[in-house]
């Protein structure tokens, strides 16, 4: 096993990565902003080194400041959780390269899956379904991209090639704003990623967004720990998830669940990664995958009894994978609501000093926040605070089980969006399942009118 780890993260999932640590004996060396010294897995690490100040420029995505504290702390790897570094192959390659092991895939898959191109490039040959789209970057030949537009049909998304997070996506719906969103993308898309690559893919209208969680030991072995239904967005972020996606039926996580496997076996994939697709009238769609834990992780977790973590930690000590695809059998179903320090209404981060925090609990309820009394929510870093996860044997109970959660639920001092997923849990649509990614801004669009309308 390994000996000592080093989280390269903060918050929530640095916590997690820590309880997985010292579960299975591994000693933890938490690194850490100035702004983040009272941080809780910092506080329970073995040991810590404070790697620059709060920008995460200087300090989360210091490559050289955090490659030097496993140097001194005499660490053996490096966990990147996700965000910041975790999917960044030049670093994956530049701990490799200073002797530590990179707990993810191979910077070359992690090369490949960051270049959407590519990635889709990758998948198609590897028989993965994907969006129709231009196959291949966009060159500056307007009339070639309106061709192109027109095989495929409108409306179509234009997309980053180095894009993440969200960013970099412009809809076009006729030919007269084709040529401007291409050429708007392009320049975001520099500024943002540092590359201009763009392609094209079809806009699809009613999707649902639905993901498959995988792990593989990169020595030939691979199994699919089934999807996650993830539709419930706003601006392209995910604001609940949840295991298993509502009316996908046995045999239709089987068959997109073995292509992903074979992709994994294809591509040598070494770790926990996730498929993306996007999935609309019973068919699936890859649009990328995240080669990292993600954040939406605990739900698998619930409804297969795996610890992802813990997986991912074995596959990087050189472990073969010990579990079967015979031993997935999916129990229940769970919900997972982000907790973020926001404004319920509009959405603004709200950063500041917890003055009470009260966690819920009962069965099948999970907290996995590094939050406490008298901590203070930094305002340099994203506004999620944590995340309240709910197992039950069916649908119906989780979604119980989480309304009284989330009611239970005290974080008093800053706001945060609690009202906004008490809202989203007792809303008719959610309730019935299956909804599509453009569901919560209609819904929440059509309560702002109303609001307005009252006063
Ligand atoms: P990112 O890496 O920024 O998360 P993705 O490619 O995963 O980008 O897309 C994020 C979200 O954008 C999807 O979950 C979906 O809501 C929307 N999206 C992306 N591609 C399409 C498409 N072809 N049609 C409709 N929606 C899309």
């Amino acid at each position: 096993m390994l000996d000592k780890v080093v989280i390269a993260n903060r918050g929530e999932i640095a916590l997690r990565i820590l309880r997985a640590c010292h579960a299975l004996g591994i000693r933890t060396v938490a690194v850490h902003s100035t702004v983040d010294r009272n941080l809780k897995h910092v506080a329970m690490a073995d040991e810590s080194v404070c790697i620059g100040p709060a920008p995460s420029s200087d300090s989360y995505l210091n490559m050289a400041s955090i490659i030097a504290a496993a140097e001194v702390t005499d660490a053996q790897a490096i966990h990147p959780g996700y965000g910041f570094l975790s999917e960044n192959a030049d670093f994956a390659e530049r701990v490799e390269q200073s002797g530590f092991i990179f707990i993810g895939p191979r910077a070359e898959t992690i090369r490949l899956m960051g270049d959407k191109v590519e990635a889709i490039r990758a998948m198609k040959e590897a028989g993965v379904p994907c969006v129709p789209g231009s196959g291949g970057p966009l060159g500056d030949d307007n009339a070639a991209n309106i061709k192109i537009a027109r095989e495929i049909g409108y409306p179509i998304i234009v997309k980053a090639a180095g894009g993440g997070g969200g960013r970099g996506m412009r809809v076009v719906h006729t030919e007269a704003h084709l040529n401007a969103a291409i050429q708007t993308t392009k320049s975001e898309a520099k500024a943002a990623f540092g590359n201009d690559m763009v392609y094209m893919e079809k806009f699809l209208e009613n999707p649902r967004h639905v993901e498959i969680q995988v792990l593989a030991d990169g020595q030939g072995n691979a199994i699919h720990l089934g999807e996650r239904d993830c539709s419930m967005q706003r601006r392209h972020q995910k604001v609940v998830e949840e295991a298993p996606a509502p009316g996908i039926t046995v045999e239709q996580r089987a068959e997109i669940g073995k292509v992903c496997v074979e992709a994994c076996i294809r591509i040598g994939y070494r770790g926990a990664g996730t498929f993306e697709f996007l999935y609309e009238n019973g068919r699936f769609y890859f649009i990328e995958m995240n080669t990292r834990i993600q954040v939406e992780h605990p739900v698998t977790e619930l409804v297969t009894g795996i610890d992802l973590v813990r997986e991912q930690l074995m596959i990087a000590a050189g472990r073969k994978l010990s579990i079967k695809q015979s031993d997935i059998v999916l129990d229940g179903h769970a919900i997972e609501c982000r907790i973020n320090a926001e404004d319920p209404e509009t959405f603004m981060p709200c950063p500041g000093l917890i003055q009470h925090f009260h966690a819920p609990g009962g069965p099948g309820v999970r907290v996995d926040s590094h939050i406490y009394e008298g901590y203070r929510v930094p305002p340099n870093y994203d506004s999620m605070i944590g995340k309240l996860i709910v197992h039950g044997p069916d649908r119906d109970t989780a979604i119980a089980r989480m309304r009284v959660a989330l009611s239970e639920m005290v974080v008093d001092g800053i706001k945060t969006n609690i009202p906004l997923q008490q809202r989203i849990l007792s809303d008719a649509g959610f309730q019935q399942g299956g909804m599509n990614i453009h569901y919560l801004e209609k819904r929440l669009k059509e309560q702002k009118e109303k609001t307005i309308s009252i006063v």
